[in-house]
């Protein structure tokens, strides 16, 4: 790790972007940082550039081959939101960059829609005072959130909704996960699972991470704290009784390593994010039962959306008919995602993004019709 610190290497997402801009660069490709895409260009019916923004001063890009959008989704446009998600989507963990401008360019040249309902999905974690840095002023004081992937895999953890109540098995694959919290109750006319809270025990804060608080660390206001879980449930404002209720039930399996009402450690998939020093299902269940009791607030999150314009297996964009735009290419969120709904696993995102952005490359600089 030293030698890593020492020698300023990147891992993770930094590496890999790393290694796309020095592909750009050793192609003399020219980026344009701090440059909005605005509108593009339509040229009897065929895409022949953009106009863009930099420091509110407009600009034509010609595009001889053809334009590729690849503007991510339009988790942070609430209009877009409220339009076309099929639940709440209220705590996005993208950057708020991520407006939809790609998709309102290609629906401006008659896209045809696909996925449009979907994303992908996670829970998400908000800390007070984990804010985006002020990127213009629209974007000023926006609430950063954190995916929430080991908190709710550990044991001696569960999450409950307002009522007190368990909804799931909170190991489960994030992105499947959304269905439980968006499920929408009739008589209430109501999310009833939103916003939902992970519950811990003294057992879980002495061992184990919350997002950035290691055991011993200072306990932040976002993480909230009951002596007992009667008094927890009060400051929640959740049904007391019925948390009660519901950590007893846990407990009484969980000792056992077992979750009989939903199923959480049966699969490899629940014990992954667990505590693999524990044997079996026991890497993931564990009684809620040493006070204090905590608890954080969860929302419903996503890396992303994942419908926009369709494409073929060109990533040559499609007119509301079916036929080519000419010119149009797209690849990543702001696509309809070529595995639909479905998050495949590790790289599931970015596995379809990256394929396309090679793709729509290609076929771009393949085209025929270029001038
Ligand atoms: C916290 C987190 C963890 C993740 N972990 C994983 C993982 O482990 N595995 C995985 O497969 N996926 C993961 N994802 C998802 C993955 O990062 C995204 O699905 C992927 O980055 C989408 O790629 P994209 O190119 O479509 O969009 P993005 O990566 O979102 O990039 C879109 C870019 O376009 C810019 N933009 C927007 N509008 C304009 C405009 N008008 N003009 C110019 N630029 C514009 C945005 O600022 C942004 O930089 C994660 C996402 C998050 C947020």
């Amino acid at each position: 790790m030293q030698r890593r610190i020492d020698g300023d290497l990147r891992g993770w997402g930094q590496a890999l972007i790393g290694r796309l801009l020095k592909a750009c660069l050793d192609r003399d490709i020219e980026l344009l940082l701090e440059t909005s895409a605005r509108a593009l260009i339509n040229t009897e019916g065929r895409i022949t550039g953009v106009t863009v923004t930099k420091d509110g001063v407009d600009q034509t890009i010609h595009a001889e081959r053809g334009v590729v959008l690849a503007t991510g989704g339009f988790e942070w446009d609430e209009a877009l939101k409220t339009t076309f998600m099929r639940g709440p989507l209220t705590a996005p963990a993208s950057p708020p960059t991520n407006t939809g401008d790609g998709l309102k360019m290609a629906l401006s040249a008659g896209a045809g829609l696909g996925n449009m309902t979907s994303a992908w999905w996670i829970p998400t974690l908000s800390m007070s005072g984990h804010k985006w840095p002020e990127n213009g002023a629209p974007q000023k004081e926006v609430q950063r959130s954190l995916p929430v992937l080991i908190e709710r895999t550990l044991p001696h953890s569960l999450m409950v909704n307002r009522q007190g109540k368990r909804f799931c098995n909170e190991a489960n694959n994030y992105s499947a996960l959304a269905g439980a919290f968006q499920s929408f109750d009739p008589a209430t006319y109501d999310y009833h699972n939103l916003p939902a809270y992970l519950i811990m025990d003294s057992q879980y804060v002495g061992r184990y991470p919350i997002a950035s608080v290691m055991p011993g660390d200072p306990l932040p206001d976002w993480i909230i704290q009951g002596a007992d879980l009667p008094s927890l449930a009060s400051t929640l404002g959740v049904d007391a009784e019925q948390l009660e209720a519901t950590v007893f039930t846990f407990n009484t399996h969980a000792a056992d390593a077992k979750d009989p009402d939903f199923g959480r450690g049966e699969s490899a998939y629940d014990r992954f994010y667990g505590d693999r020093s524990r044997p079996g299902a026991a890497a993931t269940l564990g009684p809620v039962e040493v006070g204090p009791f905590y608890a954080v607030e969860i929302n419903m999150g996503a890396l992303g959306t994942n419908g926009g314009a369709k494409t073929n297996g060109t990533a040559q964009v499609l007119d509301v008919h079916g036929e080519v735009i000419p010119g149009l290419y797209g690849a990543g969120n702001v696509i309809s995602n070529p595995t639909g709904s479905v998050y495949a696993g590790a790289g599931g995102t970015l596995g379809p993004t990256l394929t396309f952005g090679y793709i729509a490359g290609k076929s771009a600089a393949q085209s025929e019709n270029a001038e």
